[in-house]
């Protein structure tokens, strides 16, 4: 913490030192000489990086980041974060910005920098980037890059390049922007359902629930070191991708200049645009969609989806009535032969039937044995259709034989491939299962065919049997007291603001219509049993925390009819800890503290919240009450999920070894008792003998082996440490450590102190 403040301090007076020397209008001979040899180090220290990267990704064990980690930087990286200072700080004057911007090279160890420095040179390199770039004209680094052509700024014309040009696609072509995508799509983790023989062709490990996680390291074929886009390779960490996120979506907002607004803007379209390009052996199954990085860069550039580009970048001809007038469309557009009602439009001609028909009857049509085999072939319009949404922080693509969406804020991805047989899910009339869009029979207990998939008879229980009067089916839970409005776009419901096609934000592998879905009272739709799932797993870790209980896009709290039952108890819980934690806050005198009482303050008039985040709070494995365990430290997050056994968090009523004085205002209800080893509350009690704090129990092999003379004094800090000083930090007097002490009352005990 101090030294990063220190760091921050040095930094600000280094600018400043800079800024006096580089204020002038035109740069000396011996300034641009010192610049020089700046960049020479840069070049140094980035053959250094990229040599050390390429050896961690060659040794890399399974699991370990390609990239250092926070805090393993001590020797190494230090001359090279120390040299992007200097020019960080040149940076910061007009005069030093644009000198900078004319050094190609040094824009090159940037680019190679961004993927192969520690996590504090990559932060650096994003920094100087945001300033930089406006003076580096596009076409410049597109030379730098080996980018032949930039794209074009208006998306239908890039559009119209894909239909004309008949030239094959070569998803190896390099995008001005994909560098930086890069970073994005290798922190991204798509979630495969595989449902039984659905994902034969995933080879990737299964994991629970048959969902499978996959990522741009696991799933693309490596390239080549001397490759042009080498940078493909090894993983980058959320915090790495937020950078980038950030910068990309500054640019296409013309926070750096206009031009770079729009070529931003250009290329985030092209690489999606590149889905509709795709060769057809390369769309066959997910596992060889997954093999190209044209689908990894699209995925990327979902999550710096700009909302012009739903408009711009959803063909005109997606569900385009037969206008013959759109330039982009001069063919009318043919209808399905056999609905027959000049209204329906087909999207596949079926030589052997000659006739032209649309994705749900080619699919009944050609399901017998003798006219499966019929050779047909998808519209050309259909092929390059293409639908582009952002929902709820979400960007997703619709094309013919894909859905394919990404989530921003978690770097989650879903992938959907639609194959030949067209999925029609929530349709009446299909032969295929509702849920899972599997061929299924048509069966008289249900409304609509089930597959014979557990999962999908399971749902098919639960779902609503009710069909709204667009004719869609409710997607809903059966025996619901309203149904959920229909999820195909049919309800003009202003609270909802996603659709069948959304992945459920809980379980980020199926869409909403894969299984049956609820409305919370906040609007947003989940899988009905990923809600049940999220309320009975609870908080992760041993000290409660409450927002799993929270809607996961907007953090209102949870609540629908049929969680009712779930939820009572949790928000049970919440009053007891809420009502502890006030007293608690009262009773230290911290309920008038400035981060409560001051407007703007992150807790201003919001004093449970800030009692609820400094103290902790533990469920008794015995009376089921909840207990107080100490404050939180700010490092709890580093604990979370670990390892413990719920058996040991035990009240100090319910492990009273002392015999301690009920308190007569309060009985045992705050009944605290001393860590063993330390000076600080005990959380967990264990043996059926000895208290722990959090800390002590982490470490409780080594603090129970301490033979009793060498155990700290008091004042003892966490981890037997001995501290300096008299006072004790819970400013009682008590037995030597080692000792059980049980400290009484915990709210007339602190109520004393004041
Ligand atoms: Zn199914
Ligand atoms: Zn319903
Ligand atoms: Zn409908
Ligand atoms: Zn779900
Ligand atoms: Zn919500
Ligand atoms: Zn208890
Ligand atoms: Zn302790
Ligand atoms: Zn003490």
């Amino acid at each position: 913490m101090a030294a990063a403040e220190h760091q921050e301090r040095n930094n600000d007076l280094r600018e400043h030192m800079v800024g006096i020397l580089f204020s002038r209008s035109k740069l000396t001979h011996l300034q641009k000489q010192v610049c020089s040899h700046i960049v020479q180090a840069i070049r140094k220290e980035t053959v250094r990086a990229r040599e050390e990267w390429e050896s961690s990704l060659s040794c890399e064990t399974l699991g370990t980041p390609g990239t250092p980690e926070e805090g393993q930087h001590s020797a190494p990286d230090t001359y090279c974060f120390e040299m992007l200072s200097m020019v960080l700080a040149l940076s910061g004057s007009a005069v030093g910005r644009a000198h900078l911007a004319q050094q190609d090279h040094l824009l090159r160890h940037l680019l190679s920098l961004l993927h192969t420095g520690s996590a504090r040179v990559q932060r650096q390199v994003v920094a100087l980037f945001r300033r930089m770039l406006a003076d580096v004209p596009p076409q410049s680094l597109a030379l730098i890059l080996g980018v032949e052509v930039l794209p074009a700024h208006d998306y239908a014309s890039l559009h119209t390049a894909s239909q004309d040009q008949d030239t094959a696609f070569d998803p190896q072509k390099q995008g001005i922007l994909d560098v930086f995508l890069a970073v994005i799509a290798k922190a991204l983790t798509v979630q495969l359902k595989t449902k039984g023989s659905d994902g034969g062709k995933i080879t990737v490990a299964q994991g629970k629930g048959g969902v499978t996680s996959v990522t741009l390291a696991t799933a693309m074929p490596t390239p080549a070191a001397n490759s042009p886009r080498w940078w493909l390779r090894g993983h980058t960490t959320q915090k790495q991708a937020d950078l980038i996120i950030n910068l990309i979506r500054d640019m296409s907002m013309g926070k750096l200049s206009d031009t770079w607004a729009k070529v931003s803007k250009a290329a985030i379209a092209e690489n999606i645009i590149n889905l509709t390009r795709l060769h057809e052996s390369d769309r066959s199954c997910a596992a060889t969609c997954l093999a190209t990085p044209t689908l990894w860069l699209a995925l990327a550039s979902l999550c710096v989806l700009h909302p012009d580009h739903v408009d711009a970048l959803s063909s005109q001809h997606w569900q385009a009535t037969t206008s013959s007038g759109d330039p982009h469309n001069p063919e009318p557009r043919p209808t399905c032969e056999n609905h027959d009602d000049g209204e329906t439009l087909a999207m596949i001609l079926c030589e052997e039937c000659s006739s032209n028909l649309c994705g749900e009857c080619d699919r009944i049509l050609h399901l017998h044995r003798r006219t499966r085999h019929h050779h047909r072939t998808v519209f050309r319009q259909e092929q390059e259709a293409i639908k582009v949404d952002l929902h709820e922080g979400c960007g997703r693509t619709k094309l013919f034989w894909l859905l394919a969406l990404a989530d921003s804020t978690t770097l989650k991805a879903m992938l959907e491939l639609r194959g030949e047989s067209q999925r029609t899910r929530g349709s009446i009339a299909a032969t295929t299962c509702r849920f899972c869009g599997a061929p299924a029979q048509p069966s008289l207990l249900s409304p609509a065919p089930v597959c014979q998939d557990s999962d999908c008879q399971e749902y098919s229980r639960e779902a609503c049997v009710r069909t709204h009067d667009c004719g869609h089916l409710c997607g809903g839970l059966k025996g619901e007291n309203t149904c959920l409005p229909c999820l195909h776009g049919c309800s003009n419901n202003p609270s909802l603001k996603q659709d069948a096609d959304d992945m459920c934000m809980i379980c980020f592998s199926e869409a909403l219509s894969a299984a049956p879905a609820i409305q919370l009272e906040c609007g947003h739709v989940f899988h009905a049993h990923c809600c049940r799932n999220v309320l009975t797993r609870r908080w992760p870790g041993p000290r409660i925390t409450f927002t799993f209980s929270l809607c996961p896009i907007c953090k209102v709290a949870m609540s629908h009819d049929v969680l009712g039952e779930l939820l009572s108890p949790i928000l049970a819980l919440y009053e007891d800890v809420r009502r502890k934690a006030l007293m608690r806050l009262e009773y230290e005198g911290l309920h008038r503290a400035e981060a409560i009482s001051t407007p703007g303050a992150r807790y201003h008039n919001n004093p449970a919240a800030f009692a609820m985040d400094r103290y902790a709070y533990y469920v008794c494995f015995k009376c089921n009450k909840a207990y107080y365990g100490g404050e939180a430290r700010c490092d709890a997050e580093a604990g979370l999920g670990d390892e413990y056994d719920p058996r040991e968090l035990v009240c100090g009523a319910c492990s009273d070894v002392s015999r301690a004085q009920m308190c007569p205002k309060h009985g045992t209800d705050f009944l605290e008792y001393k860590c063993r080893y330390c000076c600080s509350v005990a959380v967990f009690f264990c043996f059926g003998t000895t208290h722990f704090c959090n800390a002590c129990h982490d470490d409780f092999q080594r603090v129970t082996n301490i033979p009793k003379a060498e155990l700290p004094r008091c004042p003892a800090g966490p981890r037997a440490q001995q501290l300096e000083g008299e006072e004790c930090p819970l400013h009682v007097q008590h037995p030597p450590t080692g000792e059980e002490f049980a400290l009484g009352c915990g709210v007339c005990r602190n109520a004393h102190t004041f």
